[in-house]
């Protein structure tokens, strides 16, 4: 389905449950864990359905760190099973509703260790118990994502080809365009690709403006599919990516991100730079929200089921049309409309 999804048009992906769950209250930052699948299937549901709404191809189990090593920490980790089989059905049941595909999710397992070859064995082990109960509900294809090592990113394209569905592999870049283990972004992308993954991307850590010329890099290095999904969270040439994003003399992640959030209007742009770049799966991760979505998906020229309820400032009445204006206030109407300066 993704592959049928991909031959014939762009592919819009979805924003970052994670982030925007914890906005809501219900994934604790620090462990950042989805156990709300379980106790609160409902709001994960919802997320799904809004993110559907507002445009988006593909649903994204929530079942990042869903694995032994991060549910250990919260001592959940006799879990492993539910909390991903119902991740996977509460995402299938959506997707359905709204003919998006549905993407299994990986994430990096905090266990690889390149330095000690003795860890891929348990780095596959969490992967493949990870894919098993995801795959057992019906996924289309598997997302491996903030993978930074490329060892890592091989043996999860392993136990993903080993299910003979989809894989897409994304890697994140924070200070140079190397994997930690020192290889550069272009003969990363290549070996995977050769590797057979399906798909091949860019993900999370930087904003567009601070991804996209990595994006293209790999589109002049690989043919076929690729996929950028970067953060709404603004960064700077100084500091690349939003974890190290300063706010009041401080580091702002994970618990001060607010004021860096991008606007709709940016993330819709980047939706079209992306699109003339070729690139073929245009998402989003932290930071990104349904109205993110909607106005990307708007921008590449579609109408989504929330359209309905895109803005109409024609009818604002201090910002609209003659018809609909309401002047109650010479000050306030002008200033409001940025016409302060023209009188
Ligand atoms: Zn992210």
């Amino acid at each position: 389905m993704i592959l049928e999804k991909l031959k014939n048009d762009i592919v819009i992906g979805d924003g970052g449950a994670l982030f925007e769950l914890e906005r809501r209250g219900y994934v604790s930052a620090g462990p950042f864990t989805p156990e709300v699948t379980l106790e609160h299937p409902e709001v994960v549901r919802q997320l799904h359905v809004d993110f559907a709404r507002a445009g988006s191809d593909v649903l994204q189990a929530f079942t990042y760190y869903a694995h032994e090593e991060k549910l250990k920490v919260i001592g959940m980790e006799g879990k492993l099973k539910e909390i991903n089989v119902n991740a996977t059905k509460i995402v299938s049941e959506v997707a359905k509703e709204y003919n998006c595909a549905v993407a299994g999710c990986l994430a990096n397992t905090w266990m690889y260790n390149p330095k000690d070859k003795s860890s891929d064995k348990e780095t596959r082990r969490q992967f493949d118990k990870q894919i098993e109960y995801q795959a057992s509900e019906g996924v289309d294809f598997f997302i491996a994502e903030t993978i930074d090592y490329q060892g890592e990113a091989r043996i999860a394209l392993e136990a993903v080809k080993s299910t003979g569905l989809p894989a897409m592999i994304t890697l994140g870049f924070k200070y140079n365009d190397k994997t930690l283990d020192g290889v550069v972004l272009e003969d990363a992308f290549k070996e995977l690709k050769d590797l057979g993954a399906e798909i091949v991307g860019i993900n999370c850590f930087r904003d567009p403006n601070l991804m996209m010329p990595m994006v293209e890099r790999l589109r002049n290095a690989v043919d076929g599919y690729i996929a950028a999904q970067p953060v709404a969270f603004r960064c700077t040439h100084e500091k690349p990516y939003f974890q190290i994003q300063e706010f009041n003399g401080h580091v702002a992640f994970p618990l001060e991100l607010d004021p860096f959030v991008l606007t709709r209007t940016e993330m819709g742009d980047y939706a079209l730079k992306a699109k003339e770049m070729g690139v073929n799966y245009i998402g989003a991760c932290c930071g990104a929200d349904p109205h993110h979505i909607r106005s990307m998906a708007e921008a590449l020229g579609r109408t989504t089921p929330n359209s309905k309820y895109s803005p109409k400032l024609n009818l604002h009445p201090i910002l609209g049309d003659k018809d609909h204006l309401k002047i109650r206030d010479e000050r306030i109407f002008t200033e409001q409309r940025g016409e302060k300066d023209s009188k």
